[in-house]
């Protein structure tokens, strides 16, 4: 076990470039299964494409996605979202958690 983890480690060192939020900048770790992933701060700016305020949540403990408008708590079908102006997708993250990227 400590030796995997000493390798992730190093792997990480040598392949690892800086990293930082496509939409406000911010400085994150890369992570290369989410090369184009956006930062908390972003997601909470989430919208459809009119505009309304959607947040994101597993529907499972091991992942799933769900979208509910933040104004109405109505489910919203579908993974894209808008984060100020650009075009973003919603996923569940590997771990659990939700992941969005910006489509590239
Ligand atoms: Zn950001």
């Amino acid at each position: 076990m400590r030796e995997l983890l000493a390798l992730c480690v190093k792997e990480r060192v040598l392949s690892d470039p800086e990293y930082n939020c496509p939409i406000c900048g911010v400085e994150l770790a890369y992570f290369s299964r989410y090369p184009n992933y956006i930062c908390d701060l972003c997601v909470s700016q989430a919208t459809d494409g009119n505009g309304r305020a959607l947040v994101f949540f597993n529907t499972h403990m091991a992942g799933g996605l769900v979208a509910v408008y933040s104004d109405t708590n109505e489910k919203r079908t579908g993974h894209g979202c808008f984060v100020r102006g650009k075009q973003c997708y919603a996923d569940a993250a590997y771990m659990g958690g939700i992941v969005l990227e910006i489509d590239a």
